[in-house]
């Protein structure tokens, strides 16, 4: 049994990871102040007594003798990450720190989920590590595409400057149950609206692609990087290998939707939304040794049964 840190903010990917540790019989401790999370993902495990919440100011610095961090904190959602944009990277940065520090301190892994925002809109398809990006500094986007670039600095030179055990996963747009319904991305917007037969709102042409990758196939392969035992810890793309556009999204999830009647309508696309998005995953083929097992349809299908409950 590890006793485990998982910072963030009571969100959705933390939830499915905060289930999946327990499950395996680890200690968790969750930091949190509860900024777009919900309380509502954590109350099928707040019970668990190998489970500990702590509310949590993440700009003031944590000390507990943990195994391993899960750096989790910060909104992933451009529609609220964009609300409090100086906040959004202050999240980043300061906590990472105190984060880093801690690692640090007590000698645990710490593993950054960095993100595919890393490479801004990409000049490179499909983006491969190395790909070094196209990143407005400047945009809406940037107080959340530059706070994980500066958080990768971080990581690595605390790794290169104190010989800190970190790990970084880029994450791909990822989807599932827990999702928040007003999250404002894509997938739970176009599934609430195909659910209550409203306009589903196209950004854009809807020529614009992503690579969507189920949850759980992303919280096995986070799993997979903490302990992966080959010192492997550069950052590597953790994503799907399939690339869809934004309209085939729309027509997938009115397809699993008997009886659906809602209308596509086209909104302007936002500033700095990336046009193509798609990884190479040859790296965590390599060293996390995987395939994804959850393909998009069946994916959907699990998340839309999770959303009816909201209508
Ligand atoms: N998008 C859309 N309609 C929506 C929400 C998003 O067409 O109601 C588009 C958005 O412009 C982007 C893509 O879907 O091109 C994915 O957006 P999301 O916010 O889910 O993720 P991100 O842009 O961070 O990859």
């Amino acid at each position: 049994m590890k006793k485990i840190l998982v910072t963030g903010w009571a969100g959705f990917i933390w939830s499915h990871l905060c289930k999946k540790l327990l499950d395996q019989w680890h200690e968790v401790i969750c930091l949190d102040n509860l900024f777009t999370g919900t309380k509502n993902n954590i109350y099928d495990i707040i019970n668990n007594p190998r489970f500990t919440f702590v509310l949590h100011d993440i700009t003031q610095p944590f000390r507990a003798q943990v195994d391993e961090i899960y750096n989790l904190a910060c909104p992933a959602s451009p529609i609220h990450y964009q609300k409090n944009p100086v906040e959004t990277i202050r999240t980043s940065i300061v906590w990472a720190i105190n984060m880093l520090d801690l690692a640090n301190k007590v000698k645990a892994k710490i593993l950054q989920t960095s993100t595919s925002e890393v490479y801004g809109d990409p000049l490179e398809h499909p983006q491969r590590e190395s790909y070094r990006g196209n990143v407005n500094p400047i945009g809406t986007r940037s107080c959340y595409d530059e706070g994980k670039r500066a958080t990768e600095t971080l990581f690595m030179d605390y790794h290169r400057e104190y010989g800190v055990d970190i790990r970084i996963i880029r994450i791909f747009n990822t989807y599932g149950p827990n999702m928040h319904p007003e999250d404002g991305r894509v997938v739970s917007n176009f599934i609430m609206q195909a659910l209550t037969n409203q306009d589903i709102t196209m950004y854009g042409t809807g020529e614009q692609t992503r690579s969507f990758q189920y949850i759980d196939d992303l919280i096995e392969w986070m799993i997979k990087m903490m302990n992966n035992e080959q010192w492997f810890i550069w950052p590597v793309n953790i994503w799907t290998e399939f690339e869809f556009t934004m309209k085939e999204l729309a027509q997938t999830i009115t397809k699993l939707i008997p009886g659906n009647t809602s209308n596509i309508i086209y909104k302007p696309l936002p500033s700095d939304d990336p046009k193509q998005r798609r990884a190479n995953n040859q790296l965590a083929k390599e060293k996390l040794g995987r395939e994804p097992k959850i393909w998009l349809e069946e994916g959907l299908k699990n998340t839309i049964e999770y959303f009816k409950r909201f209508i």
